[in-house]
């Protein structure tokens, strides 16, 4: 009989922190600087300079850890990390070792079978490394450039617990971890500029067992979707070892996104050892009950709280709630269009249907956007008043969305006014009920449904100007009288 196995997964999430200045110095974090531009003797750990701990890479940690539901250290302390490496100037990278600032947190996931709660060990802050350019070959004799920009720019390591039994429950807790990150304005997630980073470790048990497998570290997935397929690659690699009575070994795999497949980097036996001590350059970091309570007064409201609100309070259903919560500047969008007219799921469908469309057209964010929920309100309101038929209002509300410009404004300008006008319309209905004697005929037998050929007719020649339920109305009259 085959063996069932369980995957158990648990991650290692690096997120860098959104501050304007890095962790121990004065130098920008601005991402994309001409290299070794943004950077000082200190965080290039130059002897004789001392660190200086910047306040808000501990205010950030302290409101990730309240949003991931974590116990928060009064007390806690920063570490020597020991490596040798040309991106680390210092030789060693100060970091948290055994008293991290957050820790036995967790975050809630949907999954198929109900809410589950994945544990999250710790938090803890760090500073980055630089970052090396092989400029296409690791050959020593072609070198190596390093830049040091990213040197000194602060993280906050986030380690889960081996909660995680899927591939697709580990990007549910990717989707949930970012999506609150980016909530509390603590880091931009920008996977493609490195600001959100993943290692992932997974083992299989057999079914039922309780003691874990030997597991593997999974590193160098750069988007959510590589880390899923690495997991699957992984799992299945390690499955067929299992099958085969072989050992996994404990070792750190790079994930090789052109191959699609793991390779060993290094095993176990090779694994560093970092020798951490207490950094004697810095005091240990005590956190105050008032320090706490003043960052959990000002937290934001966060994702999930926000979508019960949504459903709650303006009666959307569950799936528009979510699609609209997904990031606080479209939540925000929706509000404010919201409090300008009050048909929240009038809003809501524009915003899930031509908004989302228009944005991902032009790869742009919600807040790169030129329009905004005031001018959807407005354009809503002229749909109402008859100004503009729906149909057109795709077009205006295009124009709007490139432009900025007020929907009022883009009616006058483009002459896109609805023609209500009964005389005008009389002429026209009289016109195309001539020149179709066959569809009229048709009509009067019974088929109603060819009203609709007659009525496009009419939308064509006044390029959808025309008042559509005017128009019907006026040819049902017509042909019954006439
Ligand atoms: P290490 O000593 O190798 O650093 P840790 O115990 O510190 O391992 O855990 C590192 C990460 O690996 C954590 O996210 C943890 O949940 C996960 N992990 C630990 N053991 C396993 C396992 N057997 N299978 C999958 N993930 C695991
Ligand atoms: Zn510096
Ligand atoms: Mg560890």
């Amino acid at each position: 009989m085959r063996m069932e196995y369980e995957v158990v997964i648990g991650l290692e999430v690096h997120a860098q922190l959104a501050t304007v200045s890095k962790i121990f110095c004065g130098c920008s974090t601005e991402f994309g600087g001409e290299a070794n531009s943004q950077i000082c003797p200190i965080c290039l750990g130059l002897p004789g300079t001392l660190p200086v701990l910047n306040k808000k890479v501990v205010d950030y940690a302290l409101m990730a850890g309240l949003a991931l539901n974590c116990e928060l250290s009064r007390h806690s302390k920063f570490d020597r990390k020991n490596y040798f490496y040309p991106d680390l100037p210092k030789a060693y990278q100060i970091s948290q070792f055994d008293r991290p600032i957050c820790q036995n947190g967790y975050i809630e996931i949907e999954t198929a079978a109900g809410r589950k709660r994945i544990g999250i060990t710790r938090i803890h802050m760090e500073e980055d490394a630089g970052k090396l350019n092989h400029e296409g070959s690791i050959d020593c004799s072609t070198g190596s450039l390093v830049d040091y920009n990213r040197t000194g720019v602060p993280l906050i390591e986030i380690v889960s617990e081996p909660d995680l039994r899927s591939p697709a429950e580990t990007r549910e807790y990717l989707n949930q971890l970012k999506q609150i990150l980016q909530y509390l304005g603590v880091s931009d997630c920008n996977m493609e500029e490195g600001s959100l980073r993943c290692d992932a470790n997974v083992s299989l048990r057999p079914l039922g067992q309780k003691e874990f497998g030997t597991k593997t570290e999974l590193k160098n997935m750069n988007s959510f979707k590589a880390v899923e397929k690495a997991l699957h690659y992984e799992i299945t690699r390690q499955r067929s070892l299992l099958e085969q009575g072989k050992k996994v070994v404990q070792e750190t795999r790079t994930w090789d996104d052109n191959l699609a497949q793991t390779i060993s980097m290094r095993e176990k036996e090779e694994a560093h050892d970092y020798r951490y001590f207490p950094e004697p350059d810095l005091l240990p970091l005590e956190v105050d009950h008032s320090w706490i309570e003043q960052i959990r007064s000002n937290l934001p409201e966060l994702p999930r709280e926000k979508k019960e609100r949504f459903i709650d309070q303006y009666g959307l259903p569950e799936y528009d709630a979510g699609v609209l919560t997904a990031s606080r500047a479209l939540a925000d969008f929706f509000e404010e269009g919201v409090r300008a007219y009050h048909e929240p799921k009038a809003i809501s469908n524009w915003m899930m249907g031509e908004f989302l469309r228009l944005l991902k057209e032009a790869g742009i964010t919600v807040e790169q956007a030129k329009i905004t929920g005031q001018l959807l309100a407005e354009l809503l309101q002229l749909i109402d008043e008859g100004t503009i038929s729906s149909k057109l209002a795709k077009t205006v509300f295009a124009e709007s969305f490139k432009t900025g410009k007020d929907p009022a404004a883009i009616v006058e300008e483009k002459g896109l006014k609805q023609i209500s006008d009964q005389g005008q319309l009389d002429q026209l209905v009289s016109r195309v009920i001539a020149a179709h004697p066959a569809v009229v005929a048709d009509i009067r037998n019974g088929k109603d449904q060819a009203i609709g050929f007659l009525v496009g007719q009419i939308m064509k020649e006044t390029r959808g100007k025309a008042n559509p339920g005017l128009v019907n109305k006026l040819i049902r009259e017509k042909i019954e009288t006439g």
